[in-house]
């Protein structure tokens, strides 16, 4: 075995466990003998991740799948022997409906993203007035922007598609996957697809009907767009746990207080239980509020302490099938905000993942919060169900006993990446490599919230480091 690599990992979510799992892959084959630790604050390992396995349910608390086309995911499965695990989409549960005017209407054929790329379902579609759908036209001949500084995703959306599609289609479809406000979330950051699009075919709707795929349509998919493992998304931890174990240092239970630069080269990270840790090498994967505390004392930390955070909870809502009258022929519905309701989706669970649930059982997950609604949210649990119920037997009729209910907080849970976003993170990590080298940052909060994007972002990170390591000399372990 050659020469010693201690890597410190700080954060226990996916990003680190990958980035633990991938630094010890790449360093090895790179020739070195890689010592890594992960510290998790928390008493369990993968963030985000939980899945609680009730009843015969198999319900997710945090997270409950992912987009297949991102194949970071799907390669991490098929390294720890899960692939066999992963399943798909009910292909009988396509259709996805949208909230409009206090009733549900069907999410109009050929949606991509939320940008319509089939005007004649588009042009039948109730969601939209008739001059809103002539304003959308409009983007056949609006002229594109020159330029490709950053703008709002809101913003973006509205000078091509106008304000009508905007609010009733794309800002509850997209924003759904940040909880956010679209008009202050940055496009580059969040569908840069959009603007190359814009840059490339003057219309996004044009370039859009021309990039389609398939899969990505609402309807008519061949394969399903999204996948999650039969036992649930915590199975990809379990998996990647039990492969680190021994090989790698898992210490839960005690969070990173601080990394202190050592003159000699390297790092040690001081723990909040006291102990201290040497390091030739620190990737960060703690959302950024908390990285900004770590990072503070050697760099400009501002694009970390810009990012907001919003709460989020999920109401789980378990049934018997019998007492239900309401057929469940899609995946679910969305809510735009200015239907005023409590919750902003409701996930057919049950419809959706048939593994999920018994044929003779009803499982259902309905959302609540985004920016700029957080008031549900100081609800205490039953308050919190109430409200959810209550939305259901208005939207769907469903006034039924739920055999049990889950609520489940995730409190400052969701980045939003404010505009710049890109410029600022790519500053912040020119920065790091000159006064901090061997320092990484990776995670949600910086290149994509979703879970092949923190799996991709880990997998990098361990090959730039792994690519270093084979540059500079190892610090002396002090
Ligand atoms: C409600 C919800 C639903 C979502 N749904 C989906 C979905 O369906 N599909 C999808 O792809 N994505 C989804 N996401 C996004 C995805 O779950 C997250 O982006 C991802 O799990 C983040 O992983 P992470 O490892 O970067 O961060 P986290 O999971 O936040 O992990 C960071 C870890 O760092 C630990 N920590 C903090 N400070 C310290 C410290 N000082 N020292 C040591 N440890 C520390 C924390 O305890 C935490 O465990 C969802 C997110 C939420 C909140």
């Amino acid at each position: 075995m050659g020469e010693q690599r201690r890597v410190v990992v700080i954060g226990g979510g996916l990003t680190g466990l990958s980035a633990a799992f991938y630094t010890r892959k790449f360093l090895r084959e790179a020739g070195f003998e890689p010592v890594v630790t992960v510290l998790e604050r928390s008493g369990s390992w993968g963030g985000k991740i939980e899945t609680l396995h009730k009843d015969g349910f198999v319900i997710e608390k945090g997270p409950d799948s992912f987009l297949a086309r991102k194949t970071a995911m799907t390669d991490l499965a098929k390294e720890l022997e899960l692939d066999h695990d992963l399943v798909s989409t009910n292909p009988n549960a396509k259709k996805t409906y949208l909230l409009h005017k206090g009733k549900l209407h069907e999410m109009p054929a050929g949606l991509v993203l939320g940008i319509p790329t089939q005007i004649r379902p588009f042009l039948s579609s109730k969601l939209v007035s008739p001059a809103g759908k002539i304003r959308a036209l409009m983007d056949y001949v609006l002229p594109p922007k020159r330029g490709g500084e950053d703008e709002s995703l809101g913003h973006f959306i509205e000078r091509r598609l106008g304000s009508e599609v905007l609010e009733n289609v794309t800002e509850p479809l997209l924003a759904g996957i940040y909880a956010g406000e679209t008009r202050h979330l940055s496009l580059q950051s969040t569908f840069p697809q959009f603007g190359a699009v814009e840059r490339e075919y003057g219309s996004l709707i044009r370039g859009m009907m021309t990039g389609r795929k398939p899969a990505e349509t609402h309807t008519g998919t061949k394969k399903s767009a999204f996948l999650t493992f039969r036992q649930g998304l915590q199975s990809l931890v379990h998996a990647l746990v039990n492969e680190l174990g021994g090989a790698v240092d898992l210490r839960s239970g005690t969070g990173a207080s601080s990394i202190v630069k050592e003159p000699q080269g390297g790092y040690t990270i001081e723990l909040e239980d006291g102990t201290m840790l040497g390091a030739d090498s620190v990737i960060v994967t703690v959302p950024t509020f908390a990285a900004s505390k770590l990072l503070s004392p050697h760099v400009d930390t501002a694009a970390l302490d810009e990012i907001d955070y919003v709460s989020v909870a999920n109401v789980v809502l378990a049934f018997d099938k019998k007492d239900i009258k309401t057929a469940f022929d899609g995946s679910g519905f969305l809510v735009p905000r200015k239907e005023g309701r409590t919750i902003t989706a409701c996930t057919w669970t049950s419809a959706k993942w048939l593994h999920t649930s018994a044929d003779d059982k009803v499982l259902m997950r309905c959302y609540v919060g985004r920016a700029g609604e957080q008031e549900a949210l100081k609800q205490d649990d039953a308050g919190l169900v109430e409200l959810v119920r209550k939305d259901i037997l208005d939207l769907m009729g469903i006034g039924a006993q739920p055999l049990f209910t889950e609520v489940t907080r995730l409190n400052h849970s969701m980045p939003q990446y404010p505009v710049g976003h890109v410029q600022h993170i790519a500053g912040l990590r020119a920065e790091l490599s000159v006064k901090l080298p061997g320092v990484y940052i990776a995670g949600a909060g910086y290149d994509g919230v979703g879970l092949p994007d923190c799996i991709r972002q880990a997998k990098e990170i361990s090959a730039e480091l792994a690519a270093a390591a084979q540059a500079v000399p190892a610090a002396v372990p002090v």
